[in-house]
């Protein structure tokens, strides 16, 4: 299987809007926003979804946790916001790389649909 689009952001063969990278993770402005803050939050290591993830992998799991809630306080989101993974067709996920979805700036609709 060939690189996915976010292996190559990871590598920096095509551009993004990044807000927050360390050695393990990435995160940038998703490119068709949902919501006024739409961020995508992807470990470097190209772990397919939920599915594919080891308990090796605990580690890098917590950390990306740890990230999702620096980069909410980075962002001043402080009046909430949603963590979204999409794993699999029928949750519609496009990109075969793990993926935490922060969106805020607006009320959001629960069910999701
Ligand atoms: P998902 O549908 O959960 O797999 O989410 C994939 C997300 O990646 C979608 O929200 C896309 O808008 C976003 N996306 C795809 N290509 C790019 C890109 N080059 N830069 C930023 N976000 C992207």
């Amino acid at each position: 299987m060939g690189k996915t689009i976010f292996s190559k952001i990871i590598d920096k063969e095509i551009p993004a809007d990044i807000v927050y990278e360390d050695d393990q993770v990435l995160a940038f402005r998703d490119i068709v926003p949902q919501a006024p803050v739409h961020i995508l939050v992807i470990p470097k290591k190209p772990i397919l979804n939920l599915k594919h993830v080891e308990p090796e992998d605990q580690d890098l799991l917590g950390h990306l946790l740890l990230s999702v809630k620096k980069i909410a306080q980075q962002e001043g989101l402080s009046n909430g916001y949603r963590v979204v993974i999409n794993n699999g067709t029928d949750a519609g996920q496009t990109v075969d790389h793990l993926h935490f979805h922060i969106l805020a700036g607006r009320s959001l609709l629960w069910p999701p649909g």
